[in-house]
């Protein structure tokens, strides 16, 4: 099978045929139809973030069960599904009571084993969701990001009264607004460093401003104005950029709620005496649970959640260095990969 292979710890990758994987008792094979590339992959590609190596990256992905390993008995050849890539030890405090995503012995697919920038991929049968008809492979392949940052904004219980800021408007932080506006919030407002295309998607799916942070003389004003004098009482950080940090607890309203669901890749500075002042409550978030994912799926298969405004291209697989150029120029917002 046609296979993304990264062969070593230097930059770049390898487009080449390896053998198609037999599943373990277990695990079935899954025939890959859609699979999305994360800004987790970047890092991966640029060698920045230490893979097992060779290793085939993807993780957002769906498609049709190919092949059963021995003993799977809930599911069929050619059923539709999607998959989570959080594989728990099971046995763990952590896994017992559902929160495999802190399992101190976590194995996630296409970042410690193989993933599915390849025509076929192997999961355990716990990490399989059924994708219901009328959803696309693509929709299927976009339930990792939406998981991502919904596994957050559960936790936040929003109210009808609460007014949003949102720093970062690509795929995890267009898909965090999608999901508070869902929660029937007073107001969203998303905050980029300037306009154009993730802009514009923000105001198609949901936010009633747009702050451009490069064009700002302050930044505090210029959310309290858009914000009708109130300052956030709910801010999300979905850069993961340590420059933002700071603003971020600075927008935010005394008592507010401040979700941090960007990965911080290098170390951030702030000022503690923010949250400290201004008794903010902080939330980190990281992946997402079994049910976070089904969670995620029903606010798609709801059409709560949209994909194809996020989704700006879809190409072939064999196409990943073009993929790559068009998200490193921000040509692209979320790219979707047809092995
Ligand atoms: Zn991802
Ligand atoms: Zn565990």
């Amino acid at each position: 099978m046609l296979a993304v292979v990264k062969e070593g710890p230097g930059p770049g990758f390898a487009l080449r045929e390896v053998p198609v994987p037999q599943p373990p008792p277990g695990w079935v094979r899954v025939r890959v139809r859609a699979v999305g590339i994360c800004g987790t992959d970047i890092p991966i590609f640029e060698g920045i973030r230490k893979v097992p190596y060779p290793l085939i990256p993807g993780h957002e992905f769906a498609g049709e069960i190919d092949a059963l390993g021995e003993g799977v008995q809930a599911w069929h050849v050619g059923e539709r599904v999607a998959v989570g890539l959080v594989i728990g030890c099971g046995t763990c405090a952590a896994c017992r009571r559902g929160e495999e995503n802190l399992c101190p012995h976590i194995t996630e697919i296409g970042i410690h084993i193989n993933g599915a920038f390849a025509e076929y991929v192997l999961a355990p049968e716990k990490t399989l969701h059924r994708l219901p008809d009328h959803l696309s492979f693509a929709d299927g392949a976009s339930v990792d990001p939406v998981a991502s940052s919904y596994r957050g904004i559960r936790r936040l219980n929003l109210q009808p009264q609460d007014d949003v800021a949102i720093f970062g408007l690509g795929p995890i932080g267009l898909y965090a607004l999608q999901a508070v506006r869902a929660h029937g919030v007073r107001r969203v407002i998303a905050i980029t460093p300037r306009r154009g295309l993730r802009a514009e998607i923000a105001l198609r799916t949901g936010a009633d401003a747009v702050i451009e942070s490069a064009q700002a003389q302050d930044l505090v004003s210029a959310v309290r104005e858009a914000n009708h004098g109130a300052m956030p009482s709910v801010v999300i950080e979905a850069t993961g950029k340590p420059e933002v940090f700071h603003d971020v607890f600075r927008v935010a309203a005394p008592g507010a709620r401040v979700l941090l669901l960007g990965i911080f890749h290098e170390h951030a500075q702030f000022d503690p005496a923010q949250i400290i002042r201004k008794e903010l409550r902080v939330e980190g978030s990281f992946c997402y649970t079994w049910d976070d994912f089904e969670a995620s799926l029903d606010l798609i298969a709801r059409d709560l959640v949209r994909t194809a405004p996020v989704i700006t291209h879809t190409l072939p697989l064999a196409h990943m260095a073009e993929a790559l150029r068009l998200i490193h120029q921000r040509e692209a917002v979320k790219v979707i990969l047809e092995p």
